[in-house]
């Protein structure tokens, strides 16, 4: 779609269509700069933009003619995610727009962790096609083998896994490898060990958290931009500042595609006996004969299952919005 002072034209199998957006969603939700703009991006303070940005697949509503609103972003070009507004009663959305990849952050202990978070992260990275790096901090404290063979799991699925430790700097060449020239943003639970890795890795010191608050003159809890921080080198790249990120959710799309979203899934899709199986009860599910089998690793199913709110867990959405606690200070 392509957009121009509050009108987007809007290109649909029925042909083009002349859209205005939905108040609501104009309110809702805050994007940063387009995946174009972000490849010369020269300001790194991201300001509250259009809440639909070119490139955007949307839903609409037909009101006539040619004529439609905009309802629903439904995907983007690049990566992005949304956090809660910090202001609980409004409930607003925002989105952080144009993220190549999203770097969940684990501690080897302090807090522990827990993979479930995890599975989690990687669906809101694949399902909005952003590249996830998993980065183990705190590895001066050593590792549990539990959590070793854990990982393997996910460095067989080609997910890259970095170990780091601000203490020793174990790791964080491999890392700064890994986020040059691209838009990373890291994000786990508190204590984990974010800031000093933004620390460490950021060319100036004391960007960070603090300085958004001074920046905005409100304080961290009613931030309302995000900031790319440049990362330096010869090759750049920014890393977003989450602090403000709540919790991360999917919408009812990503949510529909959930097993699309776990790629060890992907060669059995489709050869289930149910065309609509949600590999969670049906017979004759070809997911889970995988993982009768082995192929699929059952600790990622179980995630699987609680996502999909089988096994009396919430829904998705409901969940992940629930993992406030995750991020809490
Ligand atoms: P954040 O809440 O994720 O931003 O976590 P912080 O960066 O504030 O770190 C939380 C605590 O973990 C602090 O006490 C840090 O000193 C400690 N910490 C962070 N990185 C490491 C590390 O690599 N090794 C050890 N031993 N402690 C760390
Ligand atoms: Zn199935």
């Amino acid at each position: 779609m392509d957009g121009s002072r509050g009108l987007y034209r809007v290109e649909t199998e029925e042909g083009s269509f002349s859209c205005t957006i939905r108040g609501r969603l104009r309110k809702e939700l805050v994007y940063a700069e387009s995946g174009a703009a972000r490849r010369s991006v020269r300001h790194v303070e991201v300001m509250p933009h259009d809440p639909v940005a070119v490139g955007d697949r949307v839903r609409i509503l037909p009101t006539g003619g040619a004529s439609g609103v905009i309802e629903q972003v439904v995907a983007r070009a690049g990566g992005a995610f949304s956090r809660r507004d910090p202001d609980p009663k409004s409930g607003n959305l925002r989105t952080v727009a144009g993220l190549d990849q999203l770097v969940p952050v684990f501690a080897t202990r302090d807090p522990e962790p827990h993979l479930g978070l995890l599975d989690r992260f990687l669906v809101v990275a694949e399902s909005q096609r952003m590249r996830p790096i998993i980065c183990i901090t705190k590895c001066d404290l050593g590792l549990a083998p539990e959590l070793v063979a854990r990982l393997e799991v996910y460095r067989a699925l080609g997910y890259p896994v970095v170990h780091t430790s601000v203490s020793t700097g174990e790791g964080l060449d491999d890392l700064r490898a890994l986020l040059a020239g691209k838009v990373s943003a890291l994000v786990g639970k508190s204590g984990v060990g974010k800031s000093s890795l933004l620390n460490a890795l950021l060319p100036e010191a004391d960007l960070r958290v603090g300085e958004v608050s001074a920046a905005t003159g409100k304080g961290r809890h009613t931030t309302t931009s995000t900031r790319l921080l440049p990362l330096g080198g010869s090759d750049g790249g920014y890393l977003a500042d989450t602090a403000g990120i709540r919790a991360l959710g999917l919408d009812r799309d990503a949510e529909r595609m959930l097993d699309a979203c776990f790629p060890e899934f992907r060669p059995h899709l489709g050869t289930c006996m149910l065309a609509d199986c949600t590999h969670t009860h049906e017979p004759e599910c070809a997911v889970r004969a995988a993982v009768a089998g082995g192929q699929v690793d059952a600790v990622r199913y179980a995630s699987y299952c609680r996502m999909r709110g089988y096994d009396g867990a919430t829904p998705l959405a409901e969940e992940m919005w629930d993992a406030d606690d995750d991020f809490a200070e």
